[in-house]
């Protein structure tokens, strides 16, 4: 069975000293508590050095970008070996706001992809189409597009190592949720555009979680859709008695 994750991409919030509680908080609230799924937290990078190792035990950490170089004059850039360096072994990778603020296209994405995984960072890769692409029916083939034109490069020992994240532009921090319906119809179809260039298992293993102002209330139907296999979630992963119950959709 393929690996259910509930991962939080805390995105710019937190000062140090409230990260590092929130880290206390969410481990706190897992005491005595095996979920049922991976708990990946993915806080500013500069959180990652200072990540005390005695969480790992209940937690798995990550970054919310890598750098497509390895090293080098890049100023204010952070690099795959550098984040897999610390307690971090995932790197989310083509959020819609880097695509959209830092002009991300799949070329640059790609080359970060082979940096992670050269890294041994698993990378969580997002998609997803925009409003005006929901609106006039084009979303299947730009989100199959997104898949293909940054990963589809890889062999198949590395893409077994992706995880993917179906975020529709349209409902990330806008409180508009996808329906699990529209989130079940575009899981199944990335399944099978993946199916068709790796085949079957491969396709089957895969990890796709969906993102989009996932919450308690909403995840355990998101979650209960066959080829939903868990969340990115952004602003209710920023308190612990939130993020909890997302956790425990899964049980
Ligand atoms: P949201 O963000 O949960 O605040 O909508 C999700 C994301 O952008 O990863």
């Amino acid at each position: 069975m393929r690996k259910h994750i509930v991962a939080a991409n805390w995105k710019m919030n937190k000062t140090f000293q409230e990260g590092m509680a929130l880290i206390e908080d969410v481990y706190k609230t897992l005491d005595g508590y095996k979920p049922n799924c991976e708990v990946l937290i993915c806080p500013p990078s500069y959180f990652l050095g200072a990540i005390d190792k005695k969480y790992c035990d209940k937690l798995t950490f990550g970054a919310q970008d890598c750098s497509e170089h390895t090293s080098g004059a890049y100023t204010g850039e952070i690099s795959a070996p550098m984040i897999a360096s610390t307690v971090a072994k995932a790197v989310i990778i083509g959020h819609s706001e880097r695509r959209a603020y830092h002009n991300e296209g799949s070329e640059m994405l790609a080359k970060k992809v082979d940096q992670a995984l050269e890294a041994g960072l698993r990378p969580v890769f997002c998609v997803g189409e925009k409003l005006d692409q929901r609106e006039d029916g084009t979303y299947m083939e730009v989100v199959a597009k997104q898949v293909k034109d940054a990963l589809f490069h890889l062999s198949d020992k590395d893409f077994a190592k992706i995880i993917l994240a179906y975020e529709p532009v349209w409902a990330i921090g806008t409180g508009k949720t996808a329906s699990a319906d529209q989130a079940q119809e575009m899981h199944a179809n990335i399944r099978k555009v993946v199916a068709e260039k790796y085949g079957q298992e491969i396709a089957d293993n895969c990890t796709i979680l969906y993102g989009g102002s996932c919450k308690g209330e909403n995840a355990p139907e998101l979650f209960a859709k066959p080829d939903v296999d868990g969340g990115l979630i952004g602003g209710a992963s920023l308190e612990a008695s939130k993020f909890l119950p997302i956790i425990k959709a899964f049980d």
